[in-house]
């Protein structure tokens, strides 16, 4: 392997950058996962977790990828044959769907084009129409990572309550968490499903169910088989700071040190400097003459931007020229839009120049993979960052 100077910019949508600090916290001689030290860990940890998806309730941490967090979120609350209403926003929405379809589930899909985040109103519709109460969950992907495109949970969950529909309320704030507002209890959300590898800015392997009283009680009579997601006996453990089998000792480490980066920049200035980045990152797809995935401006994702490529040429090879130039991976396209389109991640320890970077990149990219653009996409975006500090120093 030849030794490429400087540092790697990772700016897919997830994996992020991992901050040193998190880095040096899970750099620990692993410990007993049953003994005093990892007590106050566990506690802590389980503790400032909440405060993350803005909960009171407890939030389930497994030593597993995002998907498992899926399946948990499903196995603990329904039974065999119960209908899940979902919303196709994207390649991961249609993941979920299959994943449901294996575990005994029925699922039923509100199409989408892989442009919008979902349609409370549609969801609204459905569940009016649903006299019977047949369905059981409404299954929605907050922050669509394939697209860029953001679901209103808030309208979703209002739509319910408008409906009457005793439905339970799923959602993956995978790409979302950390990252863009985001509030289990006041948006009145039944189970919301996290990742450790976006927003929280640690390596990938632990994820997590935030839950509500009622989907706590749904866990009584939900009939599917479950046994390592099982949330009863981990929530027993975690009375104590424990876990029922071996936690990801050190990934906990990072946890810990995760939630106090968040903590000392501040939530609301967190959700602030994504939001900032979209808008910027925007700018600068526009100055280039390029067209962003997400076709409504309301729904438009802090934590990345799919970028559509002209016609005729490829995203791949745009990718492929940026990582061997300029040594930058891009997300690529998934299912339906492969090749179409690369999308950029902003999400997680990311700053103005790491944007700055970023975009230079792309454009430097463009120009050297002979992509038909505009130059001054880069300009357009420091305008937009200069705009939000002037509009920050004058409320100071
Ligand atoms: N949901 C969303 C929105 C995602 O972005 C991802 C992964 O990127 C997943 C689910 C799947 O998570 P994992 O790959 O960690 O299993």
């Amino acid at each position: 392997m030849t030794h490429k100077a400087g540092r790697h910019f990772l700016q897919i949508p997830g994996p992020t950058n991992v901050p040193d600090r998190v880095l040096r916290a899970i750099d620990m001689p692993t410990m007993d996962h049953r003994g005093p030290e990892f007590q106050a860990l566990g506690k802590r940890v389980l503790a400032g977790i909440r405060t993350i998806f803005q909960t009171k309730n407890p939030v389930i941490i497994y030593p597993a990828s995002g998907t498992g967090a899926w399946e948990a979120a499903l196995v603990n609350t329904l039974s065999p044959g119960d209908l899940c209403l979902m919303y196709e926003t994207g390649h991961f929405a249609s993941l979920w769907k299959k994943l449901a379809e294996r575990l005994g589930l029925r699922t039923e899909f509100i199409a989408g084009d892989w442009r919008h985040g979902a349609d409370a109103a549609a969801i609204g519709a459905r569940l009016q129409a649903d006299t019977a109460h047949e369905i059981k969950a409404v299954c929605v992907v907050h922050n669509e990572t394939s697209t860029g495109c953001v679901s209103p949970i808030k309208a979703v969950r209002d739509a319910i309550d408008a409906a009457g529909h005793p439905a339970l309320l799923l959602v993956d704030t995978i790409s979302s968490l950390g990252s863009l507002d985001y509030r289990h209890d006041a948006w009145g959300v039944d189970v919301t499903i996290g990742g450790s590898q976006k927003g929280l800015m640690l390596p990938p392997g632990l994820s997590f169910n935030a839950v509500s009283d009622k989907a706590l009680a749904a866990q009584e009579t939900a009939g599917l088989p479950r046994s390592y997601w099982a949330w009863d006996e981990m929530l027993a453990a975690n009375e104590n700071g424990f876990f029922t089998y071996t936690p990801a000792t050190n990934l906990l480490y990072g946890l810990d040190a995760a939630i106090d980066l968040l903590h000392e920049e501040g939530l609301e200035q967190v959700f602030a400097r994504h939001q900032r980045h979209g808008a910027a990152t925007r700018a600068a797809v526009e100055a280039w003459g390029l067209e962003v995935l997400c076709a409504e401006p309301s729904h438009h994702s802090g934590s990345l931007t799919a970028v559509m490529m002209p016609e005729g040429k490829g995203a791949d090879a745009l990718r492929h020229t940026i990582l061997q130039r300029f040594d930058m991976s891009l997300g690529a396209g998934l299912s339906k839009v492969a090749d179409k389109i690369f999308r950029i991640g902003h999400l997680g320890d990311f700053n103005d120049l790491t944007l700055i970077g970023t975009l230079g990149g792309v454009e430097m990219g463009l120009k050297s993979a002979g992509v038909k653009h505009r130059s001054g996409g880069v300009e357009a975006a420091m305008a937009v960052l200069e705009a939000g500090h002037a509009a920050e120093n004058r409320q100071a």
